[in-house]
């Protein structure tokens, strides 16, 4: 068995083990491997142990990627995730290329990316990104921000508005992490309760994907654990 294939077993049985110790079902998670920077090759080996969810933080590298593997019988079934930061001159491709964008932060680029959303392809399933915890990055809104932004974004034919995200600051303590990912269920719940389309809390990485599913999180984003550490270098 290959590394990544091990390593996607390992991450499938961490998420289960998280699941069943807060009595959640692990098919309540879905899984999405993260492969920025990572090459074409590596994904492959991921699609040959099963994984079909993939997320991409830079817009031309995960485009590449999806046409790569669009041309190939592997590639039937996959499912692209834009997670990284997006600016306004990219939401055309992410709007053409991506099935779901974790992100959205602006009215604005909401109705860029519905407008150009192409005919004939379903809405784009978006998240609103929650700056929760993390003061030093800009990414994602206040929570104050939610109502309206949801409100506008849940107005628009070519998205559909599927619930939340959060990249916390990085934090080493368990009952921390656990507090501010508590947080975000709160809102998931309230916006639940409002959008009834609403049904992903998209929150948890390598070092903290346990307290998020303990907290209610129902997709964790994993890169390292699946795919290695990653070289920025070679970028
Ligand atoms: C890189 C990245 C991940 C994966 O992080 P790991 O710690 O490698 O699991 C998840 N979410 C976002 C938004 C990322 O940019």
């Amino acid at each position: 068995m290959s590394t990544i294939q091990q390593n996607l077993q390992d991450v499938r049985s961490r998420i289960a083990a998280a699941a069943q110790r807060c009595a959640r079902a692990p098919e309540e998670v879905v899984l999405l491997a993260v492969s920025k920077t990572k090459p074409v090759a590596a994904i492959a080996e991921a699609i040959a142990a099963g994984q079909h969810a993939f997320g991409e933080n830079y817009v031309q590298e995960g485009v590449d990627k999806i046409q790569h593997f669009a041309q190939l019988p592997e590639g039937a079934g996959l499912e692209w995730h834009f997670i990284g930061p997006l600016q306004s001159n990219k939401s055309k491709l992410v709007a053409e290329n991506f099935a779901w964008c974790h992100t959205l932060e602006r009215q604005r680029i909401a109705q860029r990316l519905n407008d150009q959303r192409p005919a004939g392809m379903p809405p784009l399933n978006v998240l609103i990104q929650i700056n929760i915890s993390d003061e030093q990055s800009k990414s994602g809104i206040v929570l104050g921000e939610l109502p309206a932004l949801a409100e506008a974004v849940a107005a628009l034919p070519n998205l559909r508005l599927r619930g939340l995200m959060a990249i916390p600051a990085p934090e080493a303590d368990y009952q921390r992490q656990l507090a501010v990912f508590g947080q975000m269920h709160k809102a998931f719940l309230a916006l639940k309760q409002r959008y009834q389309q609403v049904d992903t809390l998209s929150m948890g990485m390598t070092d903290d994907m346990a307290a998020a599913i303990a907290a209610g999180s129902t997709m964790v984003r994993i890169g390292t654990a699946i795919f290695g550490a990653r070289d920025y270098s070679q970028a």
